[in-house]
């Protein structure tokens, strides 16, 4: 396929380099900004997975706007991360790191020192494998890493915008992100492609629950489960765990000897295939000796 083919069928492709935008997605952002007016006030923003940066420059567009109506408020400040490396943008500085990593969250409270950014926006999206179970869980994970640093650098009442997957879990993503902001919407830009499940959450108005601590314990990124037990306060869940049965019968975990009335027996029901059949077959003919030699 030519590359003119490409300016034909994709209209935004064409309209992004026609008007200067490093990427298609920049309409994405326009279009969620003509809905839900996302820059107003805002002067600190971060971009997370921000390359090649065509976020990064509707960020510098608008904050600058915002500055020229008001030039005696604070000069707009932007932060982009991305694990790729990015091309100079001016008036953006760049983090080249991981945004699951909490030295990543620190990097961007000292360039704000000690401030926090009024909204964060995440376009991040990992390699689509082609299997949609597996990119959507993947996705979701990426998201909530990118809530996890949010909740590290976003002032309360700040907002955050993030691509989402709407999957058949989406749900369970709603219901984490309700926990940090009062106000969830998802919204599909026109921008994005009808036969994309990609949406894009805007979830306003930041309130982390009470005696919330900001953690970065991302149990199925790093495989460290054990961290989830250092958790304290409101950042740690507990569900009842109770014991049933009758705890004066058959421990499950001793030995017990057969007898008179306890006699070994044949299952009342035998699988009808079992999926050990073709093992067993394959042992009683004695081919895994054999093949031993
Ligand atoms: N919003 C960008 C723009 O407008 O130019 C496009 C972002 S692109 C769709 C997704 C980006 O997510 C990729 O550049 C990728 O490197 C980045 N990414 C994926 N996982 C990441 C991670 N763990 N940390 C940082 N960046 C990540």
């Amino acid at each position: 396929m030519g590359k003119s083919s490409k300016d034909k069928r994709d209209v935004y492709y064409r309209l992004a380099k026609e008007q200067g935008w490093r990427a298609r997605s920049a309409f994405k952002l326009l279009q969620l900004d003509e809905d839900f007016n996302l820059f107003e006030g805002v002067h600190r923003a971060v971009d997370l997975c921000a390359a090649p940066g065509s976020w990064s420059q509707v960020l510098t567009k608008k904050l600058s706007e915002n500055h020229a109506k008001n030039p005696q408020e604070e000069p707009p400040k932007i932060v982009a991360v991305d694990l790729q490396a990015m091309a100079p943008l001016d008036g953006v500085v760049q983090l080249q790191g991981d945004i699951t990593k909490k030295s990543t969250a620190d990097q961007i409270i000292s360039y704000f020192e000690g401030q926090l950014s009024d909204i964060v926006i995440c376009d991040g999206a990992p390699d689509v494998t082609g299997l949609h179970d597996m990119d959507e869980y993947i996705q979701a994970q990426l998201l909530l890493a990118a809530l996890n640093i949010t909740t590290h650098v976003l002032r309360p009442g700040g907002t955050f915008v993030a691509k989402i997957f709407r999957g058949k879990d989406i749900t369970l993503l709603y219901s984490q992100l309700k926990i940090f902001f009062p106000t969830v919407t998802c919204s599909k830009p026109r921008s994005s492609r009808n036969s994309s499940i990609e949406a894009f959450i805007v979830c306003q108005d930041y309130q982390p629950p009470e005696g919330y601590v900001p953690n970065m314990a991302n149990p199925l990124l790093d495989m460290q489960y054990g961290n989830m037990n250092e958790l304290v306060g409101s950042n740690r869940v507990i569900v009842p765990f109770t014991a049933c049965g009758d705890l004066n019968g058959y421990d499950a975990d001793r030995t017990y000897p057969l007898d008179e009335t306890h006699k070994s027996r044949d299952p009342l029901q035998p699988p009808i295939t079992a999926p050990y059949k073709t093992a067993m077959g394959l042992k009683r003919s004695n081919f895994y000796n054999k093949v031993a030699k």
